[in-house]
């Protein structure tokens, strides 16, 4: 479904990927661990063309997305972000968050977003908060509004960068299980994470960044039970 090749991005200068080439599968689990500074956010941001490469490709479904000519916002639809501090719309209720892209990108009517809407916050048991706004909610209220929020646009895959790091303790677990159920239900997902558990557990390959490149990649056995880089036993022995 991804296909990443020698992908290279510099800041002023600073080469902070420097050539990372990876595939992503339909239904794949990847978590994206590694030092913080390492590159993990830049990597997930370049998947879906938020920070511009600065050589190599990204083959989303078998079109380049490096191609100057192709239509990013129509791409974009397909691939769902999350991020750790929500991003929701705070002058609009959780019901028009949920309807917003479908309705403006002419995916849905207002009633079938509505619909849709209703259903998605049903399933995250929190359908009673339709009318509310964000800042009524919890902050794991608010990023399970976000995780339904994407799934609205019925995206092929969802990127999420530390969706649990702004989080109080007792609410990571609420979002966790969220998303373990979307990795359940066959989503494709991408998640950069400090939450080891998570990346045990539900991901089906882990890859460890370092420095900007793939130091390693492989099953959460192979990484977590079997480091074979002296990067990441140092790296594992910090975070478990
Ligand atoms: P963290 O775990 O702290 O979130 P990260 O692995 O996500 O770290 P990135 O955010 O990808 O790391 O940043 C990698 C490097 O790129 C850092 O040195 C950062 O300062 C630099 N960087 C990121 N975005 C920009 C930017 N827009 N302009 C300049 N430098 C940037
Ligand atoms: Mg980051």
């Amino acid at each position: 479904i991804l296909e990443v090749k020698e992908l290279h991005k510099s800041f002023d200068g600073h080469e902070v990927l420097k050539g990372i080439s990876t595939t992503i599968k339909k239904g794949d689990v990847l978590a994206l661990i590694g030092p913080s500074g390492c590159g993990k956010s830049t990597f997930l941001r370049s998947l879906n063309l938020l920070e511009i490469p600065t050589a190599g490709h990204v083959l989303f479904e078998g079109t380049d997305l490096t191609d100057p000519s192709v239509d990013i916002n129509h791409v974009r639809e397909k691939i769902g972000m999350v991020f750790q501090q929500f991003n929701l719309f705070p002058n609009m209720t959780i019901l028009e968050n949920i309807m917003l892209a479908p309705v403006k990108l002419g995916k849905m009517t207002k009633e079938e977003a509505n619909t849709r809407a209703m259903e998605l916050l049903k399933r995250i048991g929190l359908a009673d908060k339709a009318g509310a706004y964000p800042a009524q909610l919890s902050g794991g209220q608010k990023q399970r509004i976000a995780i339904v929020r994407s799934l609205a646009m019925d995206p092929d895959i969802i990127l999420f960068d530390e969706p649990t790091s702004a989080l109080d303790p007792e609410m990571v677990g609420e979002v966790l299980a969220v998303m373990q159920e979307l990795a359940e239900d066959g989503m494709t997902m991408v998640v950069v994470t400090h939450e080891m558990g998570f990346a045990r557990e539900v991901a089906n390959r882990v890859m460890f960044i370092n420095d900007g490149v793939i130091q390693e990649e492989g099953t959460p056995q192979e990484i977590f039970g079997n480091p074979k880089s002296q990067r990441l036993q140092e790296f594992l022995s910090k975070v478990l």
